[in-house]
């Protein structure tokens, strides 16, 4: 059973083996059905059994909150946000609660908290609202208590009392703003792939498992589509300094650790492959090259809160026009073309496009190799694979290729930059 610390004293060795703080993270398909959830408390049990003082966030049955989007959007096309919420924060209800009623089963003492029971405070921005601060005493006082805290993931309390969501994918970010605030020295995100691997398996067959990754790496790979976490919990975990690691509920397996640079001993040039289809391009054509313009481009689309990644500006013939391209989110494109039809702005045609994917090479050893980049493009060039965009970071090269050539491309570049697996 638990061994809380005695007097608040720091965890220190029990029999020998290292007690440590752990957040468990338990995703939609670890969770989707009873018996997955008793395999789940199979692995909080064993860890609070060896000692560990354990907190456990779920996420909603695989499916359900999609269910319950698709029902808001049924009702209200154009619904109420903090409505939404309370709708949508409900899978987590479920999860939580029946979690702690199996580890009960298992004998275990166990009680759930849903974000305004202990509460995690956020601000007001429904739907993807930001976590201010999480009140950890609740946690605290049930683990000295020897039991096992089970916290819905996902959602909290705004400032007017009503429940928020953390966008889609936010339980990750629940688990780490708890491993945050209860100074854990590890949070384990259980979830169906065993890994995060140097680029999707299903594009790239010869993906291997990558077993450590910096936190910055991570964060790349992340927004640039690996699914494997949600971006804004893999930047909360690197700005508070919070050990991850991913691995899955289904089988026995080391996993994936994401932590900070010094804890990485081999650095490779390029640690991963990234593909994403989410961005569309959009190409203004004809407009007036003079200051103000680009501000005049892209000032509406921030007011809209419009991401744009990538942007090139194009050399004008003749000194007087010249063509504008850069990527916003397909979910966004709509919009965007509107905006700019609207806005005080000459042009000759505005192309937008759907069929584009974004490949992106990752890596910390990229600041102190040179060639990086030159080995990418050569290697696109060598498979007749046409550039429209390109964009840096300081460790990772994006480039913005026809959709159907992005399997190709990631193959490529996978085995350009040494990261096949043997055999
Ligand atoms: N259930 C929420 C979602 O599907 C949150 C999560 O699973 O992390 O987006
Ligand atoms: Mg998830």
């Amino acid at each position: 059973m638990l061994r809380p610390p005695a007097g608040g004293k720091p965890l220190q060795a029990v029999e020998g083996c290292f007690m440590a703080r752990l957040v468990l993270k338990f995703g939609g398909t670890s969770v989707a059905d009873r018996e997955h959830i008793r395999n789940a408390a199979g692995r909080v049990a064993r860890e609070a059994a060896a000692g560990h003082e354990v907190a456990v966030v779920v996420s909603a049955m695989s499916g359900v909150t999609n269910d319950l989007v698709g029902q808001v959007a049924a009702v209200s096309p154009l619904h109420d946000a903090a409505e939404y919420d309370a709708v949508v924060a409900s899978g987590e209800q479920v999860t939580s609660g029946l979690m702690a009623l199996t580890l009960q089963e298992m004998g275990v003492p166990a009680r759930s908290f849903l974000g305004w029971q202990l509460p995690i405070r956020t601000d007001g921005a429904h739907g993807r609202a930001r976590i201010r601060h999480v009140e950890a005493d609740p946690l605290r006082a049930a683990a000295a208590a020897g039991g096992v805290a089970v916290v819905a993931g996902f959602q909290g309390l705004s400032p007017d009392g009503r429940v928020t969501t953390l966008g889609r994918g936010g339980s990750d970010t629940t688990a780490v703003a708890l491993a945050a605030a209860l100074g854990a020295e590890r949070c384990d995100i259980y979830t169906d792939v065993d890994g995060v691997y140097t680029c999707d398996p299903r594009i790239v067959p010869k993906a291997r498992k990558i077993g450590r990754i910096a936190f910055e790496e991570m964060l790349e790979m992340a927004s640039q589509g690996a699914k494997v976490l949600q971006t804004r919990s893999v930047a909360m975990a690197m700005r508070r300094g919070v050990r991850l690691r991913v691995l899955s509920s289904f089988q026995d397996a080391p996993g994936t650790m994401i932590v900070g640079e010094d804890e990485i001993v081999e650095e490779q040039v390029v640690t991963g492959v990234a593909v994403s289809r989410e961005d569309a391009k959009v190409t203004l054509t004809g407009v007036e090259d003079r200051p103000g313009v680009a501000a005049a481009i892209f000032g509406p689309l921030a007011d809209a809160e419009i991401n744009v990644d990538m942007i090139v500006q194009n050399v004008a013939d003749g000194g007087q026009h010249t063509d504008i391209t850069f990527t916003v989110p397909k979910s966004d494109l709509e919009r965007a073309t509107a905006l700019l039809r609207e806005a005080s702005l000459a042009f000759d045609a505005l192309v937008p496009d759907r069929n584009v994917a974004k490949v992106s090479v990752v890596g910390i050893g990229m600041r102190s190799h040179a060639g990086v980049a030159q080995r990418m493009f050569a290697t696109l060039a060598a498979r007749g694979i046409n550039i429209e965009v390109i964009s840096t970071s300081e460790i990772k090269i994006s480039v913005l290729i026809a959709d159907e050539y992005a399997e190709l491309a990631a193959r490529a570049l996978h085995t350009a930059y040494g990261l096949d697996c043997d055999g």
